[in-house]
């Protein structure tokens, strides 16, 4: 599978980067591999996290941007980008970010409009579990969330 991402285009206006697809997707069509040469213990704002403490430079993927009704999926178990559902030719591409972060090292306020807008995107950790539910989320951000939970739960007990 190809990580050249020839079918992806950044395009950069005043500074804000958004990423492109070039052709249509179909849903459940995998669009490119993630790269995963190059991982490091911390985030920052190239990376994606793909394990509890591994992140990944993701090349141009780093120019997805975040949505709370997103187009795409990361799958970090596959190392794939999915179409969450069909994709236009010329759509900008997104996802949702706590669907691979657990804490993210700049949180931002999120102003996509859609009705299930989580408005602070700062990390799964920072988010109801019923919120979480109803997206996709990687197996290291359910692993995370048991354990914070489970944590809670103890730390209650010893109150
Ligand atoms: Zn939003």
């Amino acid at each position: 599978m190809s990580t050249t991402m020839e079918t992806l285009a950044i395009r950069t206006e005043n500074k804000f980067r958004t990423l492109i697809t070039k052709q249509s997707y179909k849903k459940g069509e995998v669009i490119c591999a993630m790269p995963s040469e190059n991982i490091m213990d911390k985030p920052n704002r190239f990376t994606v996290q793909i394990a509890r403490d591994r992140h990944t430079h993701v090349g141009k993927l780093a120019a997805l941007n975040h949505s709370c009704d997103p187009n795409v999926i990361l799958d970090t178990e596959k190392m794939v980008m999915i179409a969450r559902r069909d994709i236009e030719k010329g759509e900008e591409l997104s996802f949702f970010y706590p669907s691979t972060e657990w804490e993210m090292q700049a949180p931002f306020i999120c102003l996509c409009g859609a009705s299930n807008c989580i408005h602070v995107v700062a990390g799964a950790r920072f988010l109801p579990l019923s919120t979480l539910e109803s997206h996709y989320l990687n197996p290291h951000i359910r692993d995370l969330m048991i354990e914070l939970l489970k944590n809670t739960k103890q730390h209650l007990k010893n109150l």
